[in-house]
């Protein structure tokens, strides 16, 4: 059953979109929600049998995707609670990372990392553990302090890292309630600067990776060598040298896919900006990325860097036809349990694909195979094929989220098909 009435019939139900960001999985809901208060999200929840939240919609997969009801929670109050004293900021849950620091950055204040788009809503990014770069930097579901949540039976669930089962509910995939609210750790806000190098040699890489506070590098797999090093460094910390690792500067601002608008991109050649103004390679008012794509990705050890990146060279000849760009990050480990950094700190390997995902999936099992050996942890948010026993082996905490579900949502209430299928009943 799904709730009906004055719910499905609201006519603010017409803002919540019926299909993601790339247009590569339309929403199979039957009904749609927009709730204006938690107490109407709470009568909603209770008189569900099945729903899902929807944040920005820009994941590329079906874990968030129900035939029950799917509710906006963009419509609730927002709320922006800046505890100096403490360090940290409470947030709803659907408000977006760039409105977010924007203001933090008014109050003085910053997130230690960011994803390269703004766009994404808090408790849709962290659901997934989104991440952006930097080896230090865990990635931005590591910076959560407190959840507050709207729990399968409509009650409201206050959590915060003194909890036993916090590091099992911070990453929680959209399935242990809907998130109303997320208290995040900041910090002092600071500047950095942008440069882009290109050219750099694969042996090169590790160090390229470990020169600055935030490092993404960009290849396409039709060449051995990589194509571009964005390096995000803070402002007071001198420019590369002219011959930084053999690489040269680029002369123009660059987007990572090849012949897209670099307008789109956060400024770079080095002029010095707020962090949440070069974090993201993407500016909030512009369309991030190529829009047009699929995307995947990879949590290796970072150790095992150099080796995954060689084991791909075999099939680098299938991957380069269904690339638009691939990216190459560090995230620091955490204690989270779904996270893919549990433990591990880790080198991603990223994949920017064509629109076509006929054409693209014997891709992704290629490339699955090739780093199986590494251990890969998958994305949640993105396209991945990865067998479940496989994957689960792969989180020492598994069984632990799997008992976490049973008992915060026995009845299945939250539960998808994809869900299901990682993490049966
Ligand atoms: C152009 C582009 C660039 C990207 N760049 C990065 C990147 O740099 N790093 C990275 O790691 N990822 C990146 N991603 C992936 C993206 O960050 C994740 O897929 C993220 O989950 C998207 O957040 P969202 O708000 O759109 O969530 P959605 O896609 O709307 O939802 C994701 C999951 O969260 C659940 N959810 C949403 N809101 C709530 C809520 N309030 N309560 C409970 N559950 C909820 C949903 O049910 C779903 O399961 C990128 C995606 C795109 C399209």
């Amino acid at each position: 059953m799904t709730a009906q009435g004055e719910h499905a019939t609201s006519t603010t139900a017409a803002d919540v979109a019926r299909r993601n960001w790339a247009g590569n999985v339309r929403y199979a809901a039957r009904a749609f929600h927009r709730p204006t208060s938690v107490d109407e999200l709470r009568r909603l929840v209770a008189g569900s049998s099945r729903i899902r939240a929807v944040g920005s919609g820009h994941s590329f997969n079906r874990f968030g995707d129900t035939d029950g009801d799917l509710v906006t929670l963009a419509g609730l109050p927002p709320v922006v609670d800046l505890d100096r004293e403490r360090g940290q900021v409470t947030v709803s849950g659907a408000m977006r990372y760039g409105d977010l620091a924007r203001h933090l950055h008014t109050q003085g204040y910053a997130l230690a990392n960011l994803a390269s788009l703004p766009h994404i809503s808090l408790a849709g990014a962290v659901a997934t553990a989104t991440h952006g770069s930097g080896q230090t930097h865990g990635n931005l579901a590591s910076a959560v302090a407190g959840l507050e949540l709207v729990t399968a039976d409509g009650d409201l669930l206050r959590v915060d890292r003194d909890a036993d089962t916090f590091a099992g509910m911070v990453v929680g995939l959209g399935a242990l309630g809907l998130v109303t609210r997320v208290t995040l750790d900041v910090v002092p806000t600071f500047e950095l600067r942008q440069y882009v190098r290109l050219d750099l040699d694969r042996e090169a890489l590790d160090e390229a990776l470990g020169s600055a506070y935030s490092v993404s590098v960009f290849t396409d797999f039709r060449s051995s060598r990589l194509r571009e090093v964005w390096r995000k460094q803070v402002a007071d910390q001198p420019p590369p040298q002219a011959d930084w690792l053999g690489t040269t500067a680029a002369d123009a601002p660059r987007h990572p896919v090849l012949g897209m608008p670099v307008e789109n991109c956060t400024p770079q050649l080095g002029e010095p900006g707020p962090w949440h103004e070069r974090l993201p390679h993407f500016k909030l008012g512009f369309t991030p990325s190529s829009g047009d794509e699929l995307q995947s990705e990879y949590h290796v050890a970072r150790t095992d860097a150099a080796d995954a990146l060689a084991a791909l060279d075999d099939v680098a000849d299938l991957i380069a036809p269904v690339l638009l760009v691939s990216e190459l990050r560090t995230v620091a480990a955490d204690e989270l349990w779904l996270s893919p950094n549990h433990q591990r700190d880790s080198f991603v390997l990223h994949f920017t694909w064509v629109d076509d995902t006929a054409a693209v999936l014997p891709v992704v099992a290629q490339v699955e195979e090739r780093l199986a050996p590494f251990a890969p942890r998958p994305h949640w948010g993105k396209v991945f094929v990865t067998d479940p026993a496989e994957l689960a082996a792969r989180y020492p905490r598994h069984a632990d989220f799997a008992a976490l579900l049973r008992h915060l949502d026995p009845t299945g209430t939250f539960r998808t098909e994809l869900l299901d299928r990682y993490f049966p009943r």
